[in-house]
């Protein structure tokens, strides 16, 4: 069971609107300038950060390996809400987003993209090879093959055979996400790393929301909302019921609230709780926050527990789960 709450910190003092938490250190606080980490979403990002954490602790490029992890979770078909084996949408189709940012403020994203597996590497091709940021459905599709990618069955047995049972049993569409209901439905991957030269970049991709309307698109390619980066502050990324991250551009106000001087972790928390203030029924979904500054200082926050975020340093590699604004009994 799950009660309205707070986070462990109290709320006084305020800046831009809103509050700075007045507390002793937070939980998922990491301080130190030892780079590089990288730090994503849910338990699959702990086999994503290992691909990532080779290319960074061979002192590579940030975007390379955030690229090169969270194709990880795209390619595995054990991942039920990214790339290959996704949950499709209500008329049984996988439907992709994604989105990628470097340090300088360049961004690519994909969205509403079919049979390709790995999204996110179309979604690099956008940022580096075309005057746009955003690409959807059959456009993207198009340049994805023109560019060599290869249409592949993104639909696995598996995922087919839970659609079948979703159509017959329950055939509503049910946007809310609570805590008994998290498993496999909302597993973005979104992943933050900074290299050992400092340069910051995000990733970001996922099949959304399991059995969405056909045609819906989430956060998770919105620059801003499922995903930004600051190369001079740090990057944020989201996971959860996109709705209520693209109603208050949250990736975007994290990073921000970094800029104004707040921890990743406090910055993660305003930001769930500007969505508690301006989302009447908030209670009924989940929202997670990862957030990375810029000297490799990172946290995390939720609306509803177990939202766990996956850590690789030189000194950490496992899972953490993140405060949440609402507490189990
Ligand atoms: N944020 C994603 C969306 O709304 C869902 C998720 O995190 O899995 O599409």
């Amino acid at each position: 069971m799950i009660t309205r709450g707070t986070f462990i910190t109290r709320i006084s003092g305020g800046i831009i609107g809103l509050s700075l938490p007045d507390y002793a250190w937070p939980v998922n606080h990491f301080a130190g300038n030892n780079l590089p980490v990288v730090i994503s979403t849910w338990r699959h990002g702990v086999a994503a950060n290992e691909t990532a954490w080779k290319i960074l602790s061979d002192n590579g490029y940030a975007l390379d390996a955030v690229e090169a992890g969270v194709r990880v979770s795209e390619a595995d078909p054990g991942v039920n809400s990214v790339g290959y084996g996704g949950i499709p949408d209500a008329t049984g189709k996988v439907t992709l987003d994604a989105n990628i940012m470097d340090e300088k403020g360049r961004a690519g994203s994909v969205s509403y993209l079919q049979h390709i597996k790995h999204p996110i590497s179309v979604a690099r091709l956008v940022m580096e090879k075309t005057p746009h940021v955003m690409l959807s459905g059959r456009g993207a599709l198009k340049f994805a093959m023109e560019n060599g990618f290869n249409k592949e069955k993104l639909l696995t047995n598996a995922a087919r055979q839970r659609w079948k049972r979703w159509k017959t049993e329950e055939k509503v569409y049910k946007p809310e996400i609570n805590s008994e209901n998290q498993e496999g439905d909302h597993d973005t991957i979104s992943m933050l790393a900074v290299d050992s030269e400092s340069r910051i970049c995000g990733a970001c991709t996922t099949s959304g929301l399991a059995f969405k309307m056909h045609g819906r698109v989430g956060d998770s390619p919105i620059i801003g909302a499922g995903l930004f980066v600051d190369g001079e502050i740090g990057a944020a990324a989201a996971t959860g019921t996109g709705e209520l991250v693209m109603k208050t551009l949250g990736s975007f106000l994290v990073v921000e609230n970094m800029r104004n001087g707040m921890t990743p972790f406090q910055a993660c928390e305003a930001a769930i709780i500007r969505i508690t203030k301006k989302i009447p029924d908030f209670s009924e979904y989940q929202v997670g926050f990862i957030a990375l500054s810029k000297s490799g200082e990172y946290g995390a926050a939720s609306i509803s527990p177990g939202f766990e975020y996956a850590v690789a340093t030189a000194e950490f590699t496992g899972l953490k789960e993140a405060d949440s604004w609402m507490k189990a009994q």
